[in-house]
């Protein structure tokens, strides 16, 4: 037997698990910074990872937002099949971002994408993006994952042709050798392989929700490569240009070869609430 979820409910975890995406950063991302800090040789290199490991810790005692651009808003819902709802899900998650964006407070960025004019309150045409799947049992996850337009504009996507596997890893190590000190390194790479153009970005996207320690080989391999650019925290030469790579792949047609580079600061800014269950 399923409970019912209250639309009041969703409202409010919406806004609690934004205040927390928003105030304070996951502890693998802590960690790992933290982790690269002890590492650093370069005294510029070991200062910016420090005033970053500041700003986290003001931004947590004080409940303030961790960057002045608090992001777009893009969640990502896994809904049971049961789960029991008799309002409408997104209307609520749209009532939460308008409370949030007050509450904690949020940055305005919604705009159009020609006039520029500002909805004023993080809600417009498409936005936040809301990304649905539908899953078994009775449960909602909801997360949300702001993402700053200083990491999002260095993110890059090519159309492969099949027989070009090769440049792959190429293609990944210029987006981020192009970006430069611009994503406010270190960064997290999500690289979407395969797929159709919007699937790949998709990948991409939601490879940064991954845990930042939890790599394997290949992805080991290309942070490495990574890394060995010297672009270094926020820019500034280093051996931290990136804290992790997370790659998803995805069948695709047969003469198609989408890559998809999804660029995220240190700013790694998610969090995520789950209501329901069974009884
Ligand atoms: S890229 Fe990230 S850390 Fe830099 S300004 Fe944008 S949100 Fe803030």
């Amino acid at each position: 037997m399923s409970n019912p979820i209250e639309r009041d409910t969703v409202v409010s975890a919406v806004v609690d698990i934004l205040r927390e995406a928003e105030t304070i950063l996951p502890q693998d991302v802590v960690d790992a910074l933290k982790k690269a800090a002890s590492k650093e040789t370069s005294p510029v290199a070991g200062e910016q990872l420090e005033a970053i490991l500041k700003n986290i810790e003001i931004a947590g005692n004080r409940k303030v937002p961790i960057c002045q651009d608090t992001g777009i808003l893009i969640f990502f819902v896994e809904l049971g099949r049961k789960a029991l709802l008799d309002f409408s899900l997104e209307d609520a998650i749209l009532e939460g971002v308008r409370i949030a964006t007050e509450s904690i407070p949020l940055r305005p960025n919604a705009v159009d994408p020609i006039s520029r004019s500002n909805s004023g309150n993080n809600i417009g045409t498409g936005i936040p993006d809301i990304k649905y799947e539908l899953t078994e049992g009775s449960s909602i996850k909801i997360t949300v994952a702001p993402k700053g337009a200083g990491s999002e504009n260095m993110s890059a996507i090519k159309m492969f042709n099949p027989t070009e596997k090769d440049m792959i890893r190429n293609f990944v190590l210029e987006t981020v050798l192009n970006a430069g000190g611009k994503p406010c390194p270190p960064i997290i790479v999500g690289v979407g392989i395969g797929g159709s153009f919007d699937k790949a970005a998709r990948l991409a996207k939601s490879a940064l929700l991954e845990n930042v320690e939890d790599m394997n080989e290949e992805e080991l391999s290309l942070l490495e490569d990574i890394n060995s650019l010297g672009i270094g925290p926020m820019g500034l030469g280093g051996k931290t240009t990136a804290l992790a790579v997370h790659i998803k792949k995805a069948h695709c047609h047969t003469a198609s070869l989408p890559v998809a580079v999804n660029i995220q600061c240190w700013a790694n800014r998610h969090s995520s609430v789950t209501l329901g269950g069974d009884e």
